[in-house]
């Protein structure tokens, strides 16, 4: 449903989970581990999901969950440790480069001193020679140490260019990182973890212009039911479709992204409710007035539909209790009938 995880854990429910997470992981024969918290929490929270389908798998196929295996799933499915293996990993490489730069500087610094040496010896020795002969091997000397000294140098400068370019490659890696971690693959709208850093960036602007400010969710309507008809391929196909339609409606004002699962979030900076309410027809309209083909067969599925719910925040409102009333205007849309928008009612604060 449309309740997410992180809602879950704050909403009625909470306890119950958190008995089942506990329950599951006992089960499982996992330690209750910060890690494995998490981990279960998600994947009690979607069943079916990718996460609790890996879990039932390696259950089956080895009887136990190591903590390895932990690693490797939290790695893989929670979002949050993906971005981190990264990073430590390009970590590294910036370690090793920055270690062997200081090697280098610490190598032409003994050979500046060296050379110091030398210049210094020369002039003592000048000071005592008076023969022709005698000048003739000092410079021969000095000429040698200058060009030892040269290519040393050029050494040096050869090693750091070569550092410099092998640390913008590293930037730029770290930027495709960067932006992999804020995009969702299969649709290549903004995720999860972009959708939370933009709307905690809106609200703040809000708060600073005194402008409002408007968030939307949205569902597709019977979606498991769809994917149990025409399979998960065509059902990510859908997922693809109905983002198309959000990002080309939001354009480059607003923000569109997937939430998560066949749920999506829509940031409106700058729009009070009224003009939300008339975007989100346009788009849900659209959604549900395309029939649909599966692209392998041809199939005509029919239309998808979506319900949505959507709230301008109120003064001074946490992220959160926005994101609980959109959710229930959402949950308002389900219940209601479907392939419906409904506007989150206003809270009442507290006097
Ligand atoms: P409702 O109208 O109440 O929202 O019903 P629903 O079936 O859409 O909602 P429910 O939460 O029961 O099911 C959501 C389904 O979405 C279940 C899950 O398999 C499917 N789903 C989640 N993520 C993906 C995905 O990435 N690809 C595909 N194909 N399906 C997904
Ligand atoms: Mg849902
Ligand atoms: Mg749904």
């Amino acid at each position: 449903m449309a309740v997410q995880v992180d809602l879950a854990i704050r909403g009625p429910a909470a306890y119950g989970l958190a008995q089942r997470v506990i329950t599951e992981m006992e089960s499982a024969g996992v330690w209750p581990t910060p890690l494995n918290f998490e981990i279960w929490l998600n994947a009690v929270h979607e069943p079916e999901g990718a996460l609790a389908t890996e879990i039932q798998r390696v259950l089956d196929a080895e009887g136990a969950i190591s903590e390895a295996d932990s690693e490797r799933l939290a790695a893989k499915f929670l979002p949050r440790n993906k971005l981190s293996e990264q990073m430590r990993d390009a970590g590294a490489v910036l370690d090793r480069e920055l270690s062997s730069v200081a090697d280098v500087i610490a190598e032409a610094h003994r050979s500046q001193h060296a050379y110091g040496r030398t210049l210094a010896g020369a002039s003592e020795t000048i000071s005592h020679t008076q023969d022709g002969q005698g000048l003739k091997t000092l410079v021969a000397s000095l000429t040698s140490a200058t060009e030892k000294a040269q290519a040393e140098t050029a050494k040096l400068e050869q090693r750091l260019e070569s550092s410099t370019e092998e640390i913008a490659r590293l930037r730029e890696n770290l930027d495709q990182v960067r932006r992999e971690a804020m995009t969702d693959a299969l649709t290549d709208l903004a995720n999860r973890k972009a959708f939370d850093e933009q709307l905690a960036r809106a609200c703040a602007h809000a708060d600073a212009t005194g402008s409002p400010m408007t968030l939307a969710l949205l569902d597709i309507d019977h979606f498991k039911r769809f994917n149990d008809t025409w399979g998960h391929q065509t059902g990510d196909q859908v997922l693809r479709y109905v983002a198309s339609v959000l990002s080309r409606v939001c354009g480059e004002t607003r923000f569109a992204a997937r939430f998560g699962g066949e749920e999506f979030a829509l940031i409106f900076p700058g729009e009070a409710s009224g003009a939300v309410s008339c975007a989100l027809e346009v788009i849900r309209k659209e959604i549900a007035s395309r029939s649909l083909r599966r692209r392998s067969t041809n199939d005509d599925l029919g239309a998808v539909t979506i319900s949505g719910g959507f709230a301008e925040r109120q003064a001074g409102e946490s992220l959160l209790a926005l994101m609980e009333r959109a959710d229930a205007a959402l949950y308002r849309s389900k219940r209601t009938g479907r392939n419906l928008i409904s506007a989150a009612e206003t809270r009442v604060r507290a006097a």
